[in-house]
């Protein structure tokens, strides 16, 4: 290939989306991926045998982001409903669950002057008294930890506002890819033309170094040689932990010079944490007694409080979510450690017994991504005056750098796979507005 005219830093859905669209305009393209796949934090393995397919990383289709669905559409994939039956396991007491969303939306709709841009913990403390019943304030808060993979110490009011709108607007209603999300991420590069765009595996980008069009990215090729790749323009994907390390630490990716608002706005952003193991059965065990057949089963303060079924597939498949400073306390541990808090939890929330459920366990499947150096937590959510800083990183800079990825998502989309995919695309959309 000739010289590129834009290089692409990450292979993830943000990273892909950016490449097509800029090869769809004739520009040749270098993405730079430092795993030995694509897909980032989309990460689905597949097995022999009728089970679905196990995701690692993202599972489920939030809403009907209409980007997202026409992607699928187009890629011939299946949509599968996933039923959203909710309930408390056997061993849980204090159901019936309020339904946090409909609390929160008592706390946030209001005036925006009503509603000052802090961190929500705060709001939470001041404002026992709207949400009735006991109870109440313990449900929203594990929802934020869950479903946000937030610290409410960190997470802002506004942010967290923009997030339940983009979602009144665009549906939470969950739905899965029967084939997997890989296969999603399979069909983009196979549509990625060869003689336009280039995909470099297992390259570590170490640094951005750049002056008005031209960027230079510090780069170590599998075979250990540190070298440069230059091209006028660079869109950047990399995930949040990565722009805001020191300098200094071997996982930073230090942007020279640093673009003027970058620093302050990549402090609003915060990386959250969640942890998912999925624990494969001889038999569908949670099939008998009350409750049978569930979607959702929900414990309280167990290390991992949610489990879900496969269902529509009736694999004896369970997977174990926890998020926020429950997954924080577990990252860095190894699979035994939380093989045996998943486990545990599982046997409380189920009232079952620990052992007996492992006597059942065929397979456990986890990836710690707070641990993993290429993404540094799971996903992002915005702390107090995110909205402003997103808007700020979406700026280009001098024409030459852009950043994409689900951290800058705008419209409360961060932390998904339509954000990124939305975020990549527009920002290939402000690179060919900007040349
Ligand atoms: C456990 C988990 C569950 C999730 N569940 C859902 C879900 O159900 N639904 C949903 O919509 N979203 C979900 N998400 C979020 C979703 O996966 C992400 O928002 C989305 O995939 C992010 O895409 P991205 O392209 O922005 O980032 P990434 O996919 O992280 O892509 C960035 C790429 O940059 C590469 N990179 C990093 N550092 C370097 C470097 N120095 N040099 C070169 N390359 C580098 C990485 O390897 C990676 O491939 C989940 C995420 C996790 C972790």
């Amino acid at each position: 290939m000739r010289a590129a005219d834009a290089l692409v830093v990450g292979a993830g859905l943000a990273g892909l989306a950016a490449a097509e669209r800029l090869a769809a305009a004739g520009r040749r393209v270098v993405i730079v991926e430092a795993r030995d796949r694509t897909g980032g934090r989309i990460h689905t393995v597949e097995r022999p045998g009728p089970d679905p397919p196990v995701e690692l990383g993202a599972e489920f289709v939030h809403g009907h982001s209409a980007e997202l669905l026409e992607l699928i559409r187009a890629a011939d994939l299946t949509l599968e409903d996933v039923p959203e039956r909710h309930q408390p396991g056997p061993g849980v007491a204090g159901w019936p669950h309020p339904d946090p969303r409909a609390l929160l939306a008592r706390l946030l709709r209001r005036p925006s002057e009503a509603l000052p841009d802090r961190p929500v913990a705060e709001l939470l403390r001041e404002l026992p008294g709207e949400l009735g019943r006991s109870g109440d304030l313990e449900a929203v808060a594990g929802y934020l930890q869950g479903f946000h993979a937030a610290d409410l110490a960190l997470l802002g009011t506004r942010a967290l506002a923009e997030n339940e709108a983009a979602e009144d607007a665009e549906g939470d209603e969950p739905h899965r890819l029967r084939e997997g999300y890989g296969a999603l991420v399979r069909w983009l590069v196979d549509r990625l033309d060869p003689g336009l765009v280039e995909i470099r595996l297992r390259t570590v980008v170490r640094a951005v170094r750049w002056r008005e069009g031209e960027v230079r990215l510090e780069v170590r090729p599998p075979d250990g040689a540190t070298s440069d790749i230059v091209a006028p323009r660079a869109i950047l994907t990399l995930p949040l932990p990565m722009l805001r390390r020191p300098p200094d630490d071997p996982g930073a990716v230090p942007v020279d010079p640093a673009p003027a608002g970058w620093p302050a706005a990549l402090a609003a952003l915060h990386r959250g944490a969640a942890e998912r193991i999925v624990l494969r059965f001889d038999e569908r065990w949670w099939m008998s007694g009350p409750g049978a057949n569930p979607g959702f089963v929900h414990g309280t303060s167990e290390p991992f409080p949610v489990w879900w079924t496969s269902l529509p597939s009736l694999a004896p498949v369970l997977t174990g979510w926890t998020g926020g400073p429950r997954a924080a306390a577990l990252a860095g541990h190894g699979m035994e450690t939380v093989l045996r808090a998943a486990l545990e939890s599982l046997a409380s929330v189920f009232a079952r017994d620990a052992a007996g459920l492992r006597s059942l366990l065929r397979s456990a499947d986890r990836h710690d991504w707070t641990a993993d150096p290429f993404s540094g937590g799971a996903y992002s959510y915005g702390g107090v005056g995110a909205i402003e800083a997103r808007a700020a990183l979406a700026r280009p800079v001098a024409g030459t750098l852009f950043l994409a990825g689900e951290a800058v998502a705008e419209r409360g989309r961060n932390g998904t796979v339509h954000g990124a995919l939305a975020s990549g695309r527009e920002a290939a959309a402000r690179l060919l507005g900007q040349e």
